[in-house]
């Protein structure tokens, strides 16, 4: 199939393997933030095909993941409300919060809808005039764009039943704050392409010169991923730290300038508490004053809720890269996809759900 079998070329994967074996010296540490390059490292086993010592760690490119249990708290406070249609990405519904998921809730009665986009949920805001609709809105900066026009959509319709629970997360951040941790072992990252696309890889040349770590923009499938590994391999072995552009098909270093400019209208940068990490100063997004009237936490009032982190789950960790999944005590066992403990065996996106899904075992 074009633009999918020409990045899966099993020869040219291994003219690549053959390339970053030739070149390292070194057991280099490399780190993707990104759950899609997750799940394709992990599905065509490209961490075990890496010279004997060089590791592959899974960082926190999981948005569901790292999304705080308080947040998902007040989501289901908000759809347990009568009169609120609640509507969300399917990949949320499973995720645990302290007393169940929004599964568990529609299932007890609450009007818990997926919707593949927010202007679904603006569309239905429309349909029913009586009721309130509130969309959860969670993602790192690739989906912000899409949630900010629908933000500007409801207030252009003239919507006064429509909110969003905001929990966006920006990436830059979270690298910094790993780099900045007493355990930190990674020596290069490979950044996310889809955010890059929005936000151009600007953001990311202050933290290669400040941190000296090569950083390289990288796509998703498995040619982009091996190649992404041995730019950054020859950085490392020549001395180099800069940001790279393996995505060149999807990426340009300014980004997506109008998307930026729905994201400045709409939201405002804000501190912001990871999953499993903490809080991160200037880590995500919150809707700017004059938007304000659109925030379901505000609207609802339910902050001052207290949340309690499954006790087995080791989720900070592995979203750190300290750990991985196998050495949690649940994994596989009282952790599944089919039960999960935690939000990395949920999502599609998370490391615990790409061990498993791929057969990994302890
Ligand atoms: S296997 Fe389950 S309990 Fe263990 S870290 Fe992953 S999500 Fe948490």
């Amino acid at each position: 199939m074009r633009f999918l079998d020409e990045y899966r070329d099993p020869g040219l994967a291994r003219r690549l393997l053959a390339d970053i074996r030739a070149t390292a010296t070194r057991p280099w540490t490399i780190m993707e933030v990104c759950g899609g390059q997750t799940h394709t490292i992990v599905r065509q086993g490209i961490d075990e095909l890496l010279p004997a010592g060089m590791r592959m760690i899974h960082g926190p490119g999981c948005p569901v993941c790292v999304t705080p249990l308080e947040t998902l708290d007040r989501a289901l406070a908000i759809a347990s409300r009568p009169g609120v249609i609640f509507t969300s990405f399917g990949d949320m519904l499973r995720v645990p919060g302290s007393s169940g998921d929004l599964l568990g809730l529609r299932a007890r009665g609450a009007d818990v809808r997926v919707v593949y986009t927010p202007l679904d949920a603006v569309r239905l805001a429309a349909d029913n005039p009586d009721r309130q609709v509130v969309f959860f809105a969670v993602g790192f900066e690739t989906t912000a764009p899409a949630n900010a026009m629908a933000v500007l959509h409801a207030r252009a319709l003239g919507l006064g039943n429509f909110s969003m629970l905001v929990s966006h997360v920006l990436v830059p951040p979270a690298m910094t704050a790993i780099l900045d941790s007493a355990d930190n072992q990674v020596e290069a990252f490979l950044a996310a392409g889809h955010v890059c696309a929005v936000m151009g890889w600007t953001e990311y040349e202050p933290i290669a010169a400040r941190y000296q770590v090569p950083i390289v923009v990288t796509g998703f499938e498995p040619l982009d991923l091996l190649e992404g590994i041995l730019m950054a391999v020859r950085q490392l072995e020549e001395g180099r730290r800069e940001v790279e552009n393996q995505y060149v098909r999807a990426v340009r270093r300014s980004g997506n300038t109008a998307a930026q400019e729905a994201l400045r209208r709409v939201f405002r940068v804000t501190g912001r508490t990871w999953r499993g990490i903490g809080p991160i100063q200037a880590s995500g997004f919150v809707l700017a004053p004059e938007y304000a009237a659109y925030d379901a936490e505000r609207r609802f009032g339910v902050d001052g809720l207290s949340s309690a982190e499954n006790a087995e789950c080791i989720a900070g960790a592995i979203l750190r890269g300290t750990r991985l999944p196998t050495d949690c005590a649940a994994y596989g066992t009282s952790c599944t996809p089919r039960r999960p403990l935690g939000a990395p065996m949920v999502s599609t996106e998370g490391t615990c759900a790409a061990f498993h899904n791929a057969g990994r075992t302890r």
